[in-house]
C-alpha cells in the first residue's frame, strides 16, 4: 500500500496546528507531522513568559473557539498574565486534541518533488505522497552562532535554544550576549537562579516596549496607536496585522518597517527583573576561547576576562536551505531571498504546492509571520487557496509544476 493524502502539514507548532486545524475542516485529506509544541517545551527557558500580549497568543481553528479562555474554562487551569510558557504548552497540546487529533508524532526526514505531486519520507520509513506540502517547521534550525563561539565545546557556549534549565548555572559565572526578550528575560531568569550573571548588550542602549502599558490597552488611545497583534511600532502595528496590505507596499518601505518591528527589545515588565543584574552596553565580544573549565573572552573596551558559560541570545536567521528535509532538487527551484523562499498567494512557493508558513513567510508576508498572532491570519489563506483551487478544477488532478495559481489541491485515494 502507498499512503496518499491531499496535503501534508510539517510542524505542529503554532503555525501547523492552525493550518492543520483548518484544512481539517476543508474536509481534505490531510496527514500532519511533528511533535506538539516541541519548541516551546525544549528550546525555551523553564520559567520563560510569552512576550506577546493575550489575544495576540491565540492559536487559530475555524470559528475561533479553541481560545485560550476556552482552555481555562475547559480545564481549570488558570493561566496568568504574561503567559508562562508552561501553559501556553499545555494550551497548545489542548487545542491539537481537540482540533487536530490527526497529528502524527513524527519526524519528516525528506520531502522531494514527483510528476504528480510530493513524496514525503518518514524517519521511521513510511513515504506518504500527497498533492501539497505546507511548511511549518519553525526556527529551531536557525539559530545564530557569532563567529567568535564556532568551534568552542556546548559546555562552554550555547545558544539560548539549547538551555531549558538555567537553575544549572547556580553559582557559576555566566555571560549572557545579546539585547533582545530572550536574553533579557534569560539574565533574569539566570540571576533569580543565583548565577552570577552578566548581560552584555552590543548596541549602545536596551530598547524597551510596553513601558507605558496603558498606551497599549487605554482603549481609546491603544486601538489608534496600535492593532491587536501589537507587532511593529505605533500606527506602522496597522499595516502589519493586515499581511495582504502589507504586501502591496513598496519593497523599500516593507524592508524598512520589517526592521522596525522585529528588531531586539525587552517588554516592560521585565525591567524591575533586571535591576539586579549587570548590564554591560556599547560592548562587544572579539574574541573567545577555551581555558580548561573556563572561557577566556576578549573585548572591544580592550578588557579580558574568564567565566564558566557564554549564553548566546543571539537571535536566528530565517535559511529554508538548513530545513535538512528539503531535497536539493526542491531547494534548487525554489526562488529565495536571502534564504526566505518568495511566496505567492496562499503562502505558496515557485515550486508549486509547496507553501510556507512562520518565520520564512517574513519577507512575503511581513514582519506578523514572526509571532503567534500571524497564525490565524496564514492558516486561513492556506485553506482558502487549497479549498478554492479544488472547487475551480474540481477533482482534476493538478500537476504540481504548473504555475501556482493554475494548480488544484487534488484529493488522492488510497491506491494499492
Ligand atoms: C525565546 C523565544 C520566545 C518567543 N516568544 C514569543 C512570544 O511570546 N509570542 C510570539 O508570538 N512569538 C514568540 N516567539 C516566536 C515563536 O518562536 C514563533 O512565534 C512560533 O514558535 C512560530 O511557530 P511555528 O509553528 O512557526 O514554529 P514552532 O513553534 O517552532 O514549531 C515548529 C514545529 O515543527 C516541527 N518540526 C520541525 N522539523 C520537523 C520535521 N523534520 N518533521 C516533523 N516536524 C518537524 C517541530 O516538532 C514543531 O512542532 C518566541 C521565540 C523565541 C525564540
Amino acid at each position: 500500500m502507498k499512503a496518499t493524502c491531499d496535503v501534508v502539514v510539517v510542524g505542529a507548532g503554532p503555525y501547523g496546528l492552525s493550518a492543520a486545524a483548518h484544512l481539517n475542516a476543508c474536509g481534505l485529506k490531510v496527514r500532519a507531522f511533528g511533535e506538539t509544541m516541541s519548541f516551546w517545551d525544549r528550546n525555551m527557558p523553564e520559567g520563560m513568559c510569552l512576550r506577546s500580549p493575550w489575544e495576540a497568543s491565540q492559536l487559530s481553528n475555524p470559528g475561533r473557539r479553541l481560545t485560550i479562555d476556552a482552555f481555562q474554562a475547559a480545564t481549570g487551569e488558570q493561566v496568568s498574565r504574561p503567559i508562562p510558557i508552561k501553559r501556553f504548552v499545555e494550551y497548545g497540546r489542548w487545542f491539537q486534541a481537540h482540533a487536530v487529533p490527526n497529528l502524527e508524532q513524527r519526524k519528516v526526514s525528506a520531502i522531494e518533488r514527483e510528476a504528480a505531486g510530493f513524496r514525503v519520507a518518514l524517519a521511521d520509513g513510511e513515504v506518504v505522497r500527497c498533492g501539497r506540502v505546507v511548511i511549518a517547521g519553525g526556527i529551531a534550525p536557525f539559530a545564530v552562532i557569532p563567529p567568535q563561539f564556532v568551534g568552542l565545546p556546548r559546555e562552554l557556549a550555547s545558544h539560548s535554544s539549547e538551555q531549558r534549565d538555567l537553575a544549572q548555572f547556580r553559582g557559576r559565572k555566566v555571560v549572557v550576549i545579546g539585547g533582545g526578550q530572550s536574553a533579557l528575560e534569560s539574565a533574569a531568569l539566570l540571576h533569580e537562579c543565583q548565577a552570577d550573571v552578566e548581560l552584555m548588550v552590543r548596541e549602545g542602549a536596551v530598547h524597551w516596549t510596553w513601558q507605558q502599558p496603558w498606551l497599549h490597552t487605554f482603549r481609546p488611545i491603544g486601538v489608534v496607536l496600535y492593532a491587536w497583534p501589537d507587532v511593529g511600532p505605533a500606527f506602522i502595528s496597522h499595516a502589519v496585522a493586515r499581511p495582504n496590505l502589507y504586501r502591496m507596499l513598496p519593497r523599500s518601505v516593507q524592508d524598512s518597517w520589517r526592521i522596525k518591528s522585529i528588531r531586539a527589545n525587552g517588554v516592560g515588565w521585565l525591567k524591575p527583573r533586571l535591576r539586579d543584574v549587570n548590564m554591560s552596553t556599547g560592548l562587544a565580544v572579539l574574541s573567545a576561547a577555551a581555558r580548561g573549565s573556563q572561557v577566556e573572552l576578549k573585548l572591544s573596551d580592550g578588557s579580558h576576562g574568564l567565566v564558566d558559560h557564554v549564553l548566546m541570545a543571539t537571535g536566528y536567521h530565517v535559511d529554508v536551505r538548513k530545513y535538512e528535509f528539503l531535497a536539493a532538487s526542491l531547494l534548487s527551484a525554489l526562488r529565495l531571498i536571502d534564504g526566505c523562499p518568495i511566496l505567492g498567494r496562499g503562502f505558496e512557493s515557485s515550486v508549486p504546492g509547496l507553501h510556507f508558513l512562520g518565520a520564512p513567510a517574513v519577507y512575503s508576508y511581513g514582519p506578523l509571520m514572526r509571532f503567534v498572532a500571524g497564525a490565524d491570519f496564514a492558516a486561513r489563506e492556506v485553506a482558502a487557496t487549497v479549498t478554492s483551487a479544488r472547487r475551480t478544477l474540481g477533482q482534476q488532478i493538478a500537476h504540481p509544476l504548473r504555475k501556482p495559481s493554475t494548480v488544484a489541491a487534488h484529493r488522492i485515494s488510497e491506491e494499492a
